[in-house]
């Protein structure tokens, strides 16, 4: 691992807050992009920098595997800012899968939960999305580990179309 490298991997742990728990999710607190994903800056090729979604940059980084675009990282605990990989898929909050099965995945509840999860994350609409991300982002950042400001920020709650249940 270059200099480089190994300072931007520890520039990504800055910005992640894990749970206590094994199982618990590992929320990304940096910069948030406009479709609800975490954004991380990398050196890239050395001269230019490119972002990257950081649970894409953790698993480069944990499995030695560099994922082509086309390959996607899915989330099975369903919560977009959680960068919980590990090399274990039987631990791996995200699992390597295809755009197809991408979009059945979100059509789909029943994915894998932690006591986080909230159904259909990648369902939701675009800017709800967003929001939710933020809220959830901009909660742990400020209070840190805290399961019921995590939970409030996953729920509706607090946002401006009140769920009907
Ligand atoms: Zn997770």
């Amino acid at each position: 691992m270059t200099e480089d490298r190994a300072a931007e991997v520890e520039r990504l742990w800055k910005h992640v807050v894990k749970g206590p728990d094994p199982d618990d999710c590992w929320i990304w607190t940096g910069a948030v992009g406009d479709d609800g994903y975490g954004r991380f800056w990398t050196v890239g090729d050395g001269i230019r920098q490119r972002t990257m979604r950081p649970q894409r940059f953790l698993y480069r980084h944990l499995t030695g595997i560099d994922l082509p675009p086309s390959t996607m990282l899915l989330h099975r605990c369903d919560v977009a800012l959680c960068v919980h990989v590990d090399v274990d898929p039987a631990v791996s909050h995200l699992r390597v899968g295809g755009a197809a099965e991408n979009q059945r995945d979100a059509a789909r509840a029943g994915r894998r939960r932690n006591r986080f999860t909230i159904e259909k994350y990648a369902s939701l609409p675009r800017a709800d999305r967003v929001a939710r991300s933020r809220r959830l982002r901009d909660a742990v950042r400020a209070h840190g580990w805290d399961p019921e400001l995590i939970a409030r920020a996953l729920s509706d709650a607090g946002s401006e179309h009140p769920t009907l249940f």
